[in-house]
C-alpha cells in the first residue's frame, strides 16, 4: 500500500468503514510512514476533534488517537486470529476427508 491509497483511506478508518484486511494495510503503513500518520492526526484532529470540542468536552488528541489505533490493531488481531483458525480448521477437515476416503477404498 502506497501514501496515496492510505490518505483516500483515512476517512474510512475514522468513520470506522474499513474491511479488517484493508484495515490491516492501512495500518501497517501508518505505522510506518510520518507523512501518513501526521496526515491521520490532521483529518482526526479535523473530524473527530473538532466535534468533541463543539460539545464542550476536553480533548487530548495524541491519547485518543492512539487509543483508536490501538483498539483498531486489537480488530486486526482477532481477525487475523480466526482467518487463520478457518484456515487450520479448513485443513484439518480435508485431510479428515481424505484418510476416510482412502479407509472406504481399501
Ligand atoms: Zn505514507
Amino acid at each position: 500500500m502506497n501514501c496515496k491509497d492510505t490518505d483516500r483511506m483515512i476517512p474510512l478508518f475514522l468513520t470506522n468503514q474499513l474491511s479488517n484486511k484493508d484495515m490491516d494495510k492501512f495500518l501497517c503503513h501508518v505505522n510506518t510512514c510520518d507523512e501518513c500518520m501526521e496526515e491521520l492526526t490532521i483529518q482526526y484532529l479535523v473530524m473527530i476533534g473538532s466535534s468533541v470540542l463543539e460539545e464542550g468536552k476536553s480533548f487530548d488528541l495524541r491519547k485518543d488517537l492512539n487509543l483508536l489505533l490501538t483498539e483498531a490493531k486489537k480488530k486486526v488481531n482477532r481477525w487475523r486470529f480466526l482467518y487463520g483458525f478457518s484456515y487450520v480448521a479448513e485443513v484439518i477437515t480435508i485431510v479428515s476427508m481424505a484418510i476416510i476416503l482412502t479407509m472406504v477404498v481399501i
